[in-house]
């Protein structure tokens, strides 16, 4: 029997990268589908001698054509931190939209397993606290976190509809913070954003009082995860994070202690809308998927920071 063909959108992104890796040693072979907006090639060229793998610099808002076999279609495509998705507001939009409709119409037609990248913004800045699936959120459509949370919202809606009136066999992965290796210095969210101000000895910038929390899952906690939902019967929405939670203005002197920096930490404007805390409900995961993140905080952070100390050399 031949190898099955997993396709990757935004592959060659943070997460869609690990995702390639797993798949490829789990015996796939993968086609990694990217317009590398926010992705990047050095995530993936380690895979190009790779007979498995193939890439193809796609927008995936176009229609898809693949010729061969598909047996699973990941959706990871699209910009996925606050600034990112601010500065690309309607590539978000379109991806998360016209993107997921592509994907899912390539799923129908090669009647594949199809998994969304959904995500924790779907509960927006959230009144029930930690959150589980059942909550349907609090989002206000208009502000500029909007683009982002309202397309991954149509899309989860969209996903749903394929599965309800198509039969799909689908998958909704809602991914809460995740971080490790790969991830953009320069993408604006927290953990690379004081990574970064602290080796440089910089002011680390915390927004508000920094009470705000956060959840914070390491990204192998997050691929096992992922790929235990995709091989699952699963199709109702699955939280996949992790469940401490810690203040952003503790995580700043978490990142200064690592890093044994000297850098001090300033406080500036809360952004628009910024969810005030976060942290999954993950009892379906452990339930449905026998799933819970191993890597500690400590650890997954060590791992990160010596990933950005070689980039940076
Ligand atoms: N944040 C911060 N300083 C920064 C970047 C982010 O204090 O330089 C805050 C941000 O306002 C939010 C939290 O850290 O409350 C996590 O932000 P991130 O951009 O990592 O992603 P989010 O979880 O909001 O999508």
């Amino acid at each position: 029997m031949g190898k099955k063909v997993a396709v990757v959108t935004g592959g060659a992104g943070f997460l869609g990268s690990h995702l390639c890796d797993r798949l490829i040693n789990e015996g796939m072979k993968v086609i990694c589908l990217d317009n590398l907006l926010t992705g990047r090639i050095s995530n993936i060229e380690h895979l190009f001698q790779n007979e498995n793998f193939q890439f193809i610099m796609f927008d995936v808002t176009n229609y898809i054509h693949v010729p061969s076999d598909v047996n699973y279609i990941l959706h990871f495509a699209s910009p996925a931190s606050p600034i990112d998705y601010l500065r690309f507001p309607i590539q978000t939009l379109k991806v998360g939209s016209l993107g997921t409709h592509k994907a899912l119409g390539l799923a129908k037609e090669k009647k594949s397993i199809f998994l969304l990248a959904s995500t924790s913004e779907v509960y927006g800045d959230p009144l029930v606290h930690p959150q589980s699936e059942d909550y349907w959120g609090n989002v206000n459509p208009v502000g500029p976190r909007g683009v982002y949370d309202e397309a991954k919202r149509f899309a989860e809606a969209m996903t749903m509809a394929y599965h309800r009136y198509h039969a799909l066999n689908t998958r909704i992965a809602r991914i809460f913070n995740t971080y490790g290796p790969r991830m953009r210095l320069d993408d604006g969210r927290a953990l690379p954003a004081f990574i970064w101000q602290a080796m440089k000895g910089e002011d680390l910038t915390v927004f508000g009082n920094g009470s705000q929390t956060r959840s914070f899952c390491y990204v192998d906690d997050l691929v096992e995860g992922i790929f235990r939902l995709l091989i699952s019967n699963e199709h109702q929405p699955v939280n996949l994070g992790n469940s401490e939670e810690i203040s952003i203005v503790d995580f700043a002197k978490e990142i200064i202690r690592l890093t044994d920096s000297k850098s001090k930490i300033v406080f500036k404007e809360l952004p628009l809308d910024d969810p005030r805390v976060r942290q999954p409900d993950i009892t379906r995961a452990r339930n449905i998927l026998n799933w819970e993140p191993k890597v500690n905080r400590e650890e997954g952070l060590k791992i990160t920071l010596e990933y950005f100390k070689q980039t940076l050399k």
